[in-house]
């Protein structure tokens, strides 16, 4: 499923489209990616309008086009975006399709768990501006972790940090990975974090964040070889760090990795 960095980079993948007018949309109305989405407005809309900007929050897109038009894309599990020659034909999958004169724009969906929004005004949609905090703005700081975290008190830490409205853009790799870079085990009870060790697990979150944006969003390379990333899902994967065999159980609704050794459960 993407995450934060892969969101960045098949947001980037439309940008050769940026300043040039869409000549027609190609769109699969009656699949569940466009549930609650007025289809015809929006085709009749971007017809015609150009592409201005796009930006990414967590897990979520928008491109704001002329006509006061904007398009919110959420990737779901298999969603990506691409580039096609002009005319390019939309095949079973290819759900949302904008043609442009150099290029058509592609939105893929397979297993259809993403999600397109469509807006007409002057300001961003409600659905836009009403996201949660970003985990690399001065918002986000150790005091603001910490009372989240007691928000959530009795959850534990991977939980907590899967949950969208509060860390959008995280998904399971990345919660691992952070907890393990902060030697922090999945099942603690968030509560349970003190104030020190939550400003360890605030720079690791802002770190791991930076550096999955510069590594994948930039051109979907893998983290390096320290991460635990790269050991998650090899047979008889071993702890970077310390060389123990990871562990894996369910945790928070997924499938968890950690370094019992690097992770020791607080009693
Ligand atoms: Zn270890």
């Amino acid at each position: 499923m993407p995450e934060l960095a892969e969101v960045e980079f098949f947001r980037k993948q439309w940008d050769c489209g940026l300043k040039q007018r869409v000549l027609s949309v190609d769109l699969h109305a009656s699949k569940r990616i466009f549930r609650g989405t007025e289809t015809k407005q929006l085709q009749q809309t971007i017809t015609g309008a150009t592409l201005l900007e796009s930006k990414a929050h967590g897990k979520q897109m928008l491109f704001r086009f002329s006509k006061d038009a904007w398009l919110g894309l959420h990737l779901g599990m298999t969603g990506k975006l691409r580039v096609e020659k002009p005319g390019f034909t939309p095949e079973k999958h290819d759900h949302l399709v904008l043609q442009q004169k150099k290029h058509s724009l592609v939105f893929r969906d397979p297993r259809l768990f993403g999600r397109v929004l469509f807006h007409i005004g002057k300001d961003e949609p409600a659905w836009w501006s009403k996201r949660a905090t970003d985990l690399l703005s001065k918002e986000f700081t150790a005091e603001f972790l910490e009372k989240l975290l007691q928000r959530h008190r009795k959850a534990p830490l991977k939980a907590v940090l899967l949950m969208q409205h509060r860390f959008p853009g995280v998904g399971n790799w990345m919660a691992d990975e952070i907890l393990w870079q902060t030697k922090l085990n999945p099942k603690m009870a968030a509560g349970d974090v003190s104030p020190t060790l939550a400003k360890k697990l605030h720079k690791q979150i802002q770190f791991i964040c930076a550096e999955a944006l510069r590594i994948i969003g930039h051109d979907f390379s893998d983290p390096p070889e320290s991460w635990l990333f790269q050991h998650r899902w090899r047979k008889g994967g071993h702890c970077p760090r310390c060389e123990s065999s990871l562990k894996h159980a369910t945790v928070g609704g997924r499938t968890t990795c950690w370094c019992p050794k690097c992770q020791p459960v607080v009693e």
